[in-house]
């Protein structure tokens, strides 16, 4: 299937061509056809799939049909609220990427900055709005934003939503939507409030499923570190003294945690930022985007402040705990392997989370891979004299290796299966 092939305007398959996206992925070839046709669509698909994509080209599309009225009196059209700033900021840049050869604007609101700028855009008049809950919701009351106008209304992300508790801002947005218009709700969990909060937005929905959140994306190699609490910086150490992994996006559980990771990792000199709820904005920005520009390896994230981050090409996610949730654990590793590129997906256990990988070993149908060659086993007792003793030679040993291959291994990264080793 070619996107020429689901009836598409030229200025959206020029841009698309610019994306150098060859052809529409499972979502876009089911959902686009359907929003085109003026369905309400309700989306079963986690981030990495495209889904993004799935409901901004349809629009941008109905956008242009309709371009002689909507250029004359330009008011907000289209509404898309997601759970965070990253993600609402990230859905902005695409709509620009795929609008680049339309005059439909866009602009992103979110709450933790001024005010300013987004009240600015806001009264230069737009079509496309994204928007996190807690903004929008103030940006009416303050009387710079009317819902008046929307004809496309998308829930992004709805299940995180209902996580994050934006239960009563969403009700509250959904009653100042016009009742005619067309509503595309996306998850990747369907469970019952989900379905049930779908119905209070939805009209005959249209159901599209893909890569259900029990399926990890195939494309993602999985495996499993077992060690103790007290061994996981060090393992974690081992794990980076690796040179393939060139990049990493590591989760944390909680906050605190991400910053002792930080800080023990700058410690070995190893360039890395934390990104999660006690940042600011501007900080969190910018960690994401010295990652992206590869400017550091590890990225610390905790679950929410990574959800939906889009980072092209990632190849390693590191789990330094096992989430509790078994979704969770899904999300986590989706951030890897997107879009048909290798992913691979390193989880370390403690024995408390045992448990919590056998009901993830449940949810996705497959045992995780154990890594037999490591330096820190799960053992009951805290590690010896002698475990220490073998860490460091095998570090030495490795640091030595690494040196000697640095200049040799200046190709790009095959998975080190290859060469006889585990991942
Ligand atoms: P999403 O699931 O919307 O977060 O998209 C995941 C990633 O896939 C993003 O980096 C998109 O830019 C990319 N993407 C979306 N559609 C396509 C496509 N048809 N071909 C290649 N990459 C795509």
């Amino acid at each position: 299937m070619k996107f020429e092939d689901l009836k598409l305007i030229s200025p959206i398959l020029d841009a698309l061509k610019d994306q150098n996206y060859s052809e529409p992925t499972e979502i876009q070839v089911k959902s686009i056809p359907l929003v085109l046709n003026g369905d309400d669509v309700l989306g079963s698909a986690q981030t990495g799939t495209g889904k993004t994509a799935a409901f901004e080209i349809p629009i941008i599309q109905h956008l242009m049909n309709g371009e002689q009225n909507h250029l004359k009196n330009r008011k907000i059209s289209s509404l898309v609220v997601t759970p965070t700033r990253e993600l609402a900021i990230q859905i902005e840049e695409n709509f620009k990427a795929y609008s680049k050869y339309t005059h439909i604007r866009s602009t992103v609101i979110f709450g933790g900055v001024s005010q300013h700028s987004q009240t600015r855009a806001l009264k230069n008049g737009i079509d496309i709005l994204i928007a996190t809950p807690g903004r929008l919701l103030d940006l009416i009351n303050q009387g710079y934003i009317s819902l008046k106008g929307i004809k496309y209304f998308v829930l992004d992300e709805a299940d995180r939503m209902l996580d994050m508790g934006f239960i009563h801002d969403i009700k509250k947005i959904i009653q100042k939507l016009p009742k005619k218009r067309q509503s595309l709700f996306f998850s990747a969990t369907m469970p019952q409030n989900i379905v049930d909060l779908s119905r209070q937005i939805l009209v005959n929905p249209k159901k599209v499923s893909v890569n259900p959140v029990s399926s990890a994306a195939e494309t993602i190699k999985q495996f499993l570190y077992m060690t103790n609490k007290d061994k996981k910086r060090n393992l974690l150490l081992h794990i980076l003294s690796d040179p393939k992994l060139e990049q990493v996006l590591l989760f944390s559980r909680t906050k605190h945690g991400a910053n002792k990771i930080v800080k023990n990792l700058s410690k070995k000199n190893i360039n890395c930022a934390a990104i999660h709820g006690d940042r600011n904005q501007n900080q969190r920005q910018k960690a994401l985007k010295d990652f992206k520009d590869g400017n550091i390896r590890v990225l610390v994230a905790t679950d929410i402040a990574a959800r939906g981050i889009d980072i092209n090409k990632l190849r390693y996610v590191i789990n330094y705990d096992i989430p509790n949730e078994s979704e969770t654990y899904v999300h986590r590793i989706g951030r890897c392997g997107r879009a048909g590129e290798e992913g691979i997906a390193i989880s370390i256990c403690e024995p408390e989370e045992n448990a919590y990988v056998r009901n993830i070993e449940k949810l996705i149908k497959q045992k995780i891979p154990l890594i037999s060659s490591n330096p820190f086993p799960q053992t009951d007792k805290p590690m010896n004299n002698a475990e220490k003793k073998e860490f460091e030679r095998q570090k030495q040993k490795r640091r030595q290796e690494f040196f000697a291959n640095r200049n040799k291994n200046k190709k790009k990264l095959g998975l080190i299966e290859k060469e006889g080793k585990q991942y």
